[in-house]
This record gives structure tokens, C-alpha cells and sequence, in this order.
């Protein structure tokens, strides 16, 4: 067949796509349920909980009554692991031998955000504070003006352990960060921005109303904890070892007279998490073991032991190598992790029209043309990045374009504007195959972030493919 020059430009020359087409009514339906999730997980405690209830429903049994038992594990099985209530990690068990390797995602479920320290509260000019010290990357001037919400965990002298939401009913209590008036804000705005507003001075007013006591020196601050202690039964001690998360006090919307987006706190990296681990709820009888998991830290590097540079994924695959009929080696946990397929799934950045002069266009990801293949992230020449394998991704493009599954690639920025990570190098370490992927995301890091719902849905129909891709 002879082509002419325009069928002959569509054969030999690549351009982007939208992801909507035939996928609005998809993407739409799709939506409303990553709203709902997203409306009550706040935390990374809170995701857990609301992943582990959705895969509850679909069948997931815990891994540690099996490890308990010594209960061997068989092809189909669903099971979920806990960590430290801040990780899950959700498996679908395979036909094949686990040596032969897993599909596996990762996406985070921490998210920057305002952490009370552990002396907190004081008083000062007829109201009541708390100090706070920011978690992860963020604008501090970014987090003042707006109504917050406190979330977190305290245990309380006795021992009881008290989970706390304050702020996200309509008839809640908020709180509130000042901004300095501009009438008075000369030489505030003459400031950098990265200075302009300090740590320090991210400090949450929780209280106005005095004690009617001569006795009581803080009148504010003490009438703030005696409201606490009567309502919950905390006392200041107990802030010592709590952890609380001021967030904002914001709801999910749609955003576009066409609805086709939405507006959140947290999309980054929740948006991937849940499109990860629904899609693994819809997966049945795989070759291939499946493991969707879902960690912490990575917003201040991965760290700790709910990070995803931490051991506890390895651990929990040593034991499900225990449980299966596998005898366990190190050898065998090695090989399980070595022949893996990873998806590193976090956000990626898209044009930002407003902003153009940062992005190098023709490697920018755009709104609503699907989720992005990452080969590299990192910055300074790609330093700390995974950098992904041409064999992986052709891999891959073939396997999204032979299931109608819209990508597109992407980059984080020009070169030398800035750049940024991901957990992809701490499962490539073990010679995983593995690549970065993932929802684009407006305003990233901002206490409100913008995600259009055709690429969300086309995370997720990526995700439900690599789950059976095969060796
Ligand atoms: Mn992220
Ligand atoms: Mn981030």
C-alpha cells in the first residue's frame, strides 16, 4: 500500500493524545470514587484504614493470621500486611512461583503538611497557639489564611489511644494560621518568597476565650486544655508523645464548568495509591503475584521504618516466600525481588500555562493526556533518579498501546529549574526492572492540588494491565 504524505506524518510521527475520547463517562463514574477516598484520608494512617476497609470488601485477609498460623498460601489468594499503621501492602498470589518474580506498584500515602511539635501549646495576645513543624517540601506562605484541621493519634495517661478528626464535619471547629495584613506588609513583600513567611511563625490558633480566674496566669491556653480534658480527657503531657497533622479543611471539588477535574488536598502521591490498589482489587487469578504497596516518609526521603528505604517490604515478601511452598532462601527472596516488574507510581508534574517559562514543552506532560511514563526524574543530569531501561520501556508502551491505555511521557521541568525524586531506585536496587509512572498534577505540594480526572482514570487502567503483564 502506498501512503500519502498526511497518512504517511500520522504513521511516522509521534503527538500526544487526549485521554478523554470514549473515557468521560468512565473517568467521570471512576472519579467519584477516588473523591470519597480522598475526602476521608488525610493521613497516612487514614489511607491505610480506608485502602484496608476497600480491600476488605473485595476479599483481602490478613497475612499475619497466616504468618501466625504457618498457613500456606495458594495461587489466588488475597492478602494485605499492615505496617506500623502507617504502610499496607495488598498481594494477589500468582500461579507461577514467586522466584520468578512479582508485578509490583509503589505509591506513597504521606503528604506535606503542618506536625505539631511536642510542647505545643502556648499563649499569646488573647489567644491560644500551637506551634508547628512542617513536614516535606512546602510554600510556607502557602499555609496561612484558610481553615485547617487536626488530625492525628494520642494516647492519653492511661493508655487509651485517642484518633483524632477535628475540622472536616460542617458543624467541626476549624483553625487558622495568620498572614500578616497587607496595610502593614511592606516589608514583608519586599522579602523572598521562600522567607517571607518562617516555620516559626506557622502557628495554629485554637482558642479566644479566657478563664474567669484571678488564680490562673494563661487564662487563654488554660482554658483551651480544660475544654480539651473534659471533652476527650488530654492533658498537655500527653501532646508529648502524640502525632498531629494540621491539614486543610478542604473538601474534594470538581473543578471546570465541565467537571473534568478535581481540586484536593494531598493528590500527591494519594491520586496513584488509589488507582494502584483499586485496580489491584480488580485483578483475579494473576500468573504473576501481585503486590500493591502503599508507604510512608517518602515526602522527607523514604526514611525510617515505614519508609520505603527501610526493610519492611523485603521482610513481609520473605515471609510470604516462607508461606508459600517455596522453602525460604535468600536466595529466593533475591530472585523474587530481582525478576519483579516495578511500577514506581507517583505524580508527575503537567504544563502549567500561567508558569510555561519553567517547562521545556516538547517533554512536558499535558492536563488530560494521560498518565505519564517517567523514564528519569531526579535532577542536576538526572542525579537520583532510577532512570528506566529502553527494554522495560518499550516493554511497556506496547502494552499500554495493544490495551488502549492513553501515556504519554514527561519530564519534571527544564533542565536545571529545579527537579525532584521518587521511591523508584529503592526497588530497582534489587534489579527490579523498574520505571516511574504516574497522575500529573497542578500546583503539587500546595495545600490544594489540581488533577484532571481523565488522566486519574487512565492511572488506573495502567496499573489494572501491568498487574498481568507476563514475563
Ligand atoms: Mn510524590
Ligand atoms: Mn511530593
Amino acid at each position: 500500500m502506498i501512503l500519502d504524505n498526511k497518512q504517511l506524518e500520522k504513521f511516522i510521527t509521534y503527538e500526544r493524545k487526549s485521554a478523554w475520547g470514549n473515557n468521560i463517562d468512565a473517568s467521570m463514574e471512576y472519579a467519584e470514587g477516588y473523591k470519597r477516598f480522598i475526602a476521608k484520608a488525610k493521613t497516612e494512617r487514614e489511607c491505610v484504614r480506608e485502602a484496608l476497609s476497600y480491600a476488605k470488601e473485595k476479599g483481602f485477609v490478613d497475612l499475619n493470621d497466616k504468618i501466625a498460623s504457618g498457613e500456606k498460601i495458594n495461587p489466588g489468594d488475597k492478602l494485605y500486611y499492615v505496617h506500623q499503621h502507617k504502610c499496607i501492602v495488598m498481594f494477589i498470589m500468582g500461579t507461577n512461583h514467586l522466584t520468578q518474580g512479582m508485578n509490583i506498584t509503589a505509591a506513597h500515602i504521606d503528604a506535606p503538611r503542618l506536625d505539631l511539635k511536642a510542647v505545643p501549646f502556648y499563649e499569646e495576645a488573647g489567644l491560644s497557639l500551637l506551634k508547628t513543624h512542617y513536614y516535606g517540601g512546602i510554600k510556607k506562605y502557602q499555609w496561612t489564611a484558610m481553615p485547617l484541621a487536626m488530625h492525628g493519634v494520642i494516647f492519653t495517661k492511661d493508655g487509651k489511644r485517642l484518633d483524632i478528626a477535628i475540622g472536616e464535619n460542617d458543624d467541626d471547629p476549624c483553625f487558622f494560621i495568620s498572614e500578616l495584613l497587607i496595610h502593614l506588609s511592606s516589608e514583608q513583600l519586599s522579602k523572598k518568597a521562600s522567607v517571607a513567611v518562617t516555620g516559626e511563625q506557622l502557628n495554629v490558633i485554637v482558642g479566644n476565650i479566657p478563664i474567669d480566674d484571678e488564680e490562673i496566669k494563661q487564662k487563654v491556653k488554660f482554658s483551651t486544655l480544660k475544654l480539651l480534658y473534659e471533652k476527650y480527657g488530654i492533658t498537655e503531657k500527653d501532646f508529648l508523645s502524640a502525632e498531629i497533622e494540621i491539614v486543610p479543611a478542604i473538601k474534594p471539588r470538581d473543578i471546570g464548568f465541565d467537571r473534568s477535574m478535581i481540586v484536593a488536598y494531598g493528590h500527591d502521591d494519594r491520586v496513584c495509591s488509589y488507582a494502584a490498589f483499586s485496580a489491584l482489587c480488580d485483578i483475579d487469578h494473576p500468573e504473576r503475584t501481585c503486590a500493591c504497596i502503599l508507604c510512608d516518609k517518602e515526602e522527607i526521603g523514604s526514611v525510617g521504618s515505614t519508609g520505603l528505604n527501610g526493610l519492611f517490604f523485603e521482610n513481609i515478601v520473605s515471609e510470604l516466600i516462607n508461606l508459600t511452598s517455596d522453602e525460604y532462601s535468600e536466595l529466593a527472596l533475591k530472585r523474587t525481588l530481582a525478576n519483579s516488574y516495578v511500577l514506581s507510581m507517583d505524580v508527575g508534574c503537567v504544563l502549567d500555562p500561567s508558569y510555561s517559562d519553567v517547562f521545556e514543552k516538547l517533554n512536558t506532560a499535558i492536563a488530560g493526556d494521560g498518565v505519564i511514563l517517567e523514564k528519569y526524574c531526579g535532577s542536576r543530569g538526572k542525579y537520583d533518579s532510577n532512570d528506566a531501561n529502553s527494554e522495560y520501556l518499550y516493554k511497556l508502551c506496547k502494552l499500554f498501546n495493544d490495551n488502549n491505555v492513553i501515556f504519554q511521557t514527561g519530564e519534571l521541568g527544564k533542565i536545571d529549574a529545579g527537579g525532584g525524586g521518587t521511591v523508584a531506585y529503592m526497588l530497582a536496587k534489587y534489579g527490579a526492572l523498574t520505571v516511574d509512572l504516574g497522575v500529573g498534577v497542578l500546583s503539587m505540594h500546595a495545600p490544594c492540588e489540581l488533577i484532571s480526572k481523565a488522566d486519574l482514570y487512565s492511572a488506573y487502567n495502567a496499573s489494572k494491565v501491568f498487574y498481568n503483564i507476563e514475563k
